[in-house]
């Protein structure tokens, strides 16, 4: 540097250049002949057709990348089904020793990673160096640990076989961490596929496995656009999916899985919420603004795009943040003193373009400082959008770019109605230094995440996932490691149910049976009535409910669960244990309710009395959900809080008419959901008597639902009902597919048996209990 330019810097008081050095990167694109094959069983094997990818900060090709094809995706779903066998033989200890030599050499590569993941992806190094990279590291020791707990930890649970894994281009290489880490802990092998513009750190990993001796099949890394992406889904040999995408694609996979008996999990969109107090410390919460809209170009899923101020402080911020944005430096992605690297691709580019006008024109107040951008790439200067309205376009959609849309609020109660005025949940912020607020705030706001006073916080330890239509699953931490093993629920014995035939001349039973909504006996809407044969000779007229009789339902359901959901563990538990209780004085019916449809004495004793039980034990758990405190590497009190779903469906199994009703209610209710609940088709008998013991039992009314009737008139209003948050379905398969397929209308989770696993009511409660809620994970750091 000469005297001139020092002089210079010090005049204008600006950075000079910094740029990392290429050299390292450039040379592993060479030995490569800067074209690549995919890595299937240990092999690279050349594609058919490739593609390029592109360096965004430049708009040069970096290296071509081949195109998987069907045949691609057949082979290395072969390769990772051998692959299984060694790894299962490698045992806990041994697949441990691997995760750790992995990340053992994702660290002594750190800085080639860095630089290769900025060069395609277009972040800056700053980031990839210090943030992405030693996550990956971390995210593979963590997991080796998993690997090895494996059986002491998860003793009910085996892995689920081969997973597919398809992830995006924002974070290429923790993304792909954080899929491969918990798939290989947990015994799965995988094929993952990174994003098409960014294939290379995945590329590199995958010669990283090669090199460590991980057994041939158990990493593919596949490269391709969505064509590739949509081969991996439909294959028949993979038995989990696994997505973190845009929340159309996962629309398209949740319904290409159902039916399937595919386990999926899917890490969508978001539009987090920044929220702001006036008692926040206001400079704290500025730089809190840039790393969570400007980290990574605010190409971030849980990017804190929604910035909600107290009208009171609201200009006060406006005004901070505008000189700060001034500071940001936007450029070469490889210089170490930049902010803003380039924005992933043209379409992207163009996409925040739009939006952004579209935002300008339906009234905002924009933002930009004056940036200079290097030739030839993609780059967006960080923008404020103020003056917002709340159902405008730019309030409402996802930019993923480097774009904040500010609004205002004056009490809590908006801020909070605000926050929630997505269809999103993914994440949030929240900015106070009252203690209360945040807590209080922390509870109320619908989000996998908060973070109170930081943000953008991740840690292999702490779960990350969304609410609503973010999606469902969990990653990192014990909570992710559940999405790859599948529950050992014992199997139902077969034979179970007795067909009844119905006595020639004899009687129909002289009693009514009506809907249970609101807490009422009520009529259904269709007035009729379907008949079932019964022992005693006739038939017993059973109320054919509608779809009107969903919606009385799911309205009564909405409107009980804000308070049965705020209401204490205790209460709860107090009103099963008299339901328990009352079912005890009513046994008599309850038996003759089994009887009647078949069951012999005995064995309607039994299930009245395992019944009992089931109502006991729900009503012990009630007040003994509990979070945990993670530990994770800052100073930081990091907890889960386990919370209720909201409004949840279920559809019972024929089996165990009774006990299957009665603890899928019971969990249900145990962990403050409402319920709308379809009893057994073949045996509703035993619920009509549990409503009169339900009204006799303190239950509020609303929270307990029940509507008898013909699946195929009730499913599709109860699996399609925007009203409905959660769903569980114990019927048979082609009713479980039907269920996953409908519920994509607002991405509910389901939890389905396929019709299998029948006598889960009988096996132990965690993962029951674990379906009946969705974690919450904040964050609230603490000292200076
Ligand atoms: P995308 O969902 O289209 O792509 C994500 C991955 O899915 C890629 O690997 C892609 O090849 C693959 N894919 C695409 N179509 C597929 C299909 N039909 N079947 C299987 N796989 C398929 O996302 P994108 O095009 O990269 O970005 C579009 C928008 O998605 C962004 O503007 C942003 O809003 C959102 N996004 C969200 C995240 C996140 O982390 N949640 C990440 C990237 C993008
Ligand atoms: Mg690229």
């Amino acid at each position: 540097m000469s005297m001139s330019q020092v002089g210079e810097i010090l005049d204008s008081m600006d950075y000079g250049p910094a740029p990392e050095a290429a050299a390292l990167a450039e040379a592993w694109l060479s030995q490569h002949d800067r074209k690549f094959g995919h890595y299937i069983g240990g092999n690279w094997v050349a594609g058919d057709s490739h593609f390029a990818t592109v360096s965004p900060s430049t708009g040069k090709d970096l290296a071509q990348i081949s195109q998987g094809s069907a045949a691609n995706v057949d082979a290395a779903v072969q390769a990772a089904r051998v692959g299984l066998q060694a790894w299962r033989k490698l045992g806990p200890g041994g697949r441990s020793r691997v995760l750790y030599a992995l990340a053992r050499q994702i660290q002594k590569h750190s800085r080639l990673f860095a630089v290769l993941e900025s060069m395609d992806n277009g972040k800056p190094i700053r980031e990839t160096r210090d943030i992405d990279i030693p996550l990956v590291a971390r995210h593979f020791y963590h997991h080796a640990g998993w690997a090895r707990m494996l059986p002491t930890e998860f003793p009910e649970y085996e892995a689920v076989g081969v997973c597919g894994q398809i992830i995006p281009w924002n974070f290429p290489l923790l993304m792909l961490s954080w899929k491969i880490a918990p798939a290989l802990a947990a015994g799965n092998t995988v094929i993952l596929k990174p994003a098409e513009f960014t294939s290379l750190s995945a590329l590199l990993f995958a010669q990283i496995c090669d090199q460590v001796g991980v057994p041939a099949g158990v990493v593919n890394i596949l490269t391709g656009d969505g064509e590739t992406g949509k081969a991996i889904v439909a294959h028949p040999g993979i038995d989990k999916i696994a997505f973190t995408g845009s929340t159309e694609v996962g629309r398209i996979l949740r319904r290409v899985t159902a039916g399937t008996g595919k386990k999926l999990s899917l890490e969508l969109g978001g539009k987090s919420p920044f929220v702001v107090f006036e008692d926040a410390d206001l400079d704290s919460a500025v730089e809190g603004l840039v790393d969570a809209i400007w980290f990574n170009q605010g190409q971030v899923c849980c990017a804190g795009s929604r910035l909600l101020v107290q009208a009171s402080v609201a200009e006060k911020l406006y005004q901070k943040l505008r000189l700060r944005m001034d500071k940001l430096r936007v450029g070469n992605p490889l210089d170490k003193a930049v902010d803003l690297g380039a924005i992933v691709d043209a379409t992207q580019l163009e996409r925040i373009t739009e939006l952004v006008g579209v935002g300008v024109k339906e009234g905002a107040k924009i933002y930009q400082p004056k940036c200079k951008f290097p030739e030839g790439g993609w780059f967006y200067p960080p923008t404020l959008l103020t003056e917002v309205e709340p159902s405008s376009t730019v309030a409402q959609i996802e930019i993923f770019g480097p774009v904040l849309v500010a609004m205002t609020f004056r009490t809590p109660e908006e801020a909070v109605a605000l926050a929630n005025n997505t269809v999103y949940g993914l994440a949030s912020s929240v900015w106070t230094q009252n203690l209360d607020i945040a807590h209080d705030i922390a509870a109320k706001i619908k989000a996998g995440t908060v973070w109170v006073n930081c943000t953008n916080q991740f840690d292999a330890n702490a779960g990350f996932g969304g609410y609503r239509e973010s999606g469902f699953g969990r990653e990192s931490g014990r909570e992710g490691m559940f999405e790859y093993l599948r529950w050992q629920a014992p199997i139902a014995k077969s034979g179970t149910l007795n067909e009844v035939k119905a006595k020639a001349g004899a009687a129909s039973l002289d009693r009514t049976h009506k809907l249970f909504i609101g807490g009422k006996q009520v009529r259904p809407d269709s007035g009729y009535s379907l008949e079932l044969a019964v022992t005693e000779g006739g038939f017993a007229e059973v109320p054919r409910g509608n779809r009107k009789d969903i919606r009385n339902a799911v309205e009564s359901a909405s409107s009980a669960s804000p308070s049965w959901a705020g209401s204490t563990g205790y209460l709860r538990s107090q009103i099963l244990y008299y339901l328990a209780e009352n079912m005890e004085a009513g046994r008599t019916a309850l038996e003759a309710a089994l009887i009647a449809r078949g069951a012999s004495k005995p064995a309607a004793k039994a299930e009245v009395n395992e019944s009992i039980d089931a109502a006991l034990l729900y009503a012990a758990w009630a007040d003994k959900i509990e979070g945990t405190v993670h530990q994770v590497p800052m100073r930081a009190l990091t907890y889960t809080r386990p919370e209720t779903i909201g409004v949840m469906g279920l559809v019972c199994a024929d089996e165990a008419p009774l006990l299957g009703f009665v603890a899928a209610c019971a969990a249900l209710i145990c962990a403050g959901n409402a319920v709308v609940a379809v009893p057994s088709r073949h045996n509703p008998l035993p619920a009509f008597e549990l409503m009169r013991i339900i009204e006799a039992s303190d239950v509020p009314a609303g929270v307990w639902n029940i509507v008898t009737g013909q699946l195929d008139e009730l499913i599709p209003d109860l699996a399609g009902h925007q009203g409905v948050d959660g769903l569980w379905c114990f019927a048979g398969a082609d009713v479980c597919q039907q269920v996953e397929e409908v519920s994509v209308s607002n991405l509910k989770q389901t939890w389905t048996l396929g019709g299998k696993c029948l006598d889960w009511p009988r096996a132990t409660p965690a993962e029951v209990i674990r379906r009946a809620t969705q974690v919450k994970n904040v964050w609230v750091p603490y000292g200076s």
